[in-house]
């Protein structure tokens, strides 16, 4: 049978994470496409505040003098830029936090050596990168895996790094091994520069902690039943509706059936 090429879209981390979360929030996501109105995400906008001052931060590390004083000092102003920006209200409890984050922060990225040249744009050590590579997991579909890594090399060894800002940290950690997204990112590492697992670690940097992770070759199988669930239901057009906590952030919810159902 000739192979059907599933039409213009590659699968990514973030899609696949979407459609584990609820099949039919990602068909509306990436297939229906209704138009529908978007109101920003409070916690989006707040790492979306955070990554930006980090990111000015990671610029500027050989200035070593000043860069906490800025840090600390540049967060109200970022935060209300982009708060206001998105029309949101401002809480000045999220504001505090902000600054006692930052301030963990930066005294752990001092201490941690290793993390530093992660975030250095003129030391390449540390560097975006940006993959696509062939999924051949499946029978009737050609599919590529797309995405952006932050990621650090050092000799053979490289790091997989994700920032986390959400405050839900419990379950994050608990499952971070089996992080759908951050697998992706290895398996295109192992894929791409043909490097071997136990080369490869998983990096989050959480509010308060730094965690490190080896990648077992078990957990790449994960990647292949993740991917082929979603191809699966694309082969047969019928997406799940999974109702929970993330139906409150998701853009469909005026218009998804188990929802208005529900309040009928
Ligand atoms: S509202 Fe909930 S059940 Fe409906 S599509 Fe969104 S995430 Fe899925």
């Amino acid at each position: 049978m000739p192979k059907k090429k599933i039409y213009d879209f590659s699968i990514s981390a973030t899609s696949l994470v979407i459609f584990q979360t609820c099949p039919m929030q990602w068909a509306y996501k990436y297939l229906f496409k209704p138009i529908i109105v978007k109101v920003p995400q409070r916690h989006m906008v707040l790492g979306n505040a955070l990554h930006t001052l980090m990111q000015h931060y990671y610029h500027r590390w050989e200035e070593l003098e000043w860069k906490k004083t800025w840090l600390i000092d540049s967060w109200e102003d970022c935060y209300k830029h982009h708060f206001l920006k998105a029309k949101l209200p401002i809480s000045n409890s999220e504001i505090i936090s902000g600054k006692e984050h930052l301030d963990w922060l930066h005294g752990a990225l001092e201490k941690q050596g290793w993390l530093k040249p992660a975030f250095q744009v003129k030391d390449k050590s540390g560097i975006e990168y940006s993959f696509k590579f062939p999924y051949n997991g499946h029978t009737d579909f050609i599919v590529d895996i797309i995405g952006k890594i932050d990621l650090l090399q050092k000799n053979s060894v490289i790091d997989v790094i994700d920032w986390k800002s959400g405050s839900n940290q419990g379950n994050i950690i608990d499952d971070v091994a089996s992080s759908t997204q951050l697998l992706i990112y290895s398996a295109a590492l192992k894929k791409v520069l043909d490097i071997n697992e136990e080369n490869l670690y998983l990096v989050y940097i959480y509010l308060h902690e730094i965690r490190k992770f080896t990648v077992g070759n078990e957990l790449f199988k994960l990647i292949v039943q993740q991917v082929n669930a979603l191809l699966d239901a694309y082969a047969v057009q019928e997406y799940q509706c999974i109702k929970g906590k993330h139906c409150q952030y998701c853009d469909y919810k005026i218009i998804c059936k188990a929802e208005t159902s529900q309040r009928i």
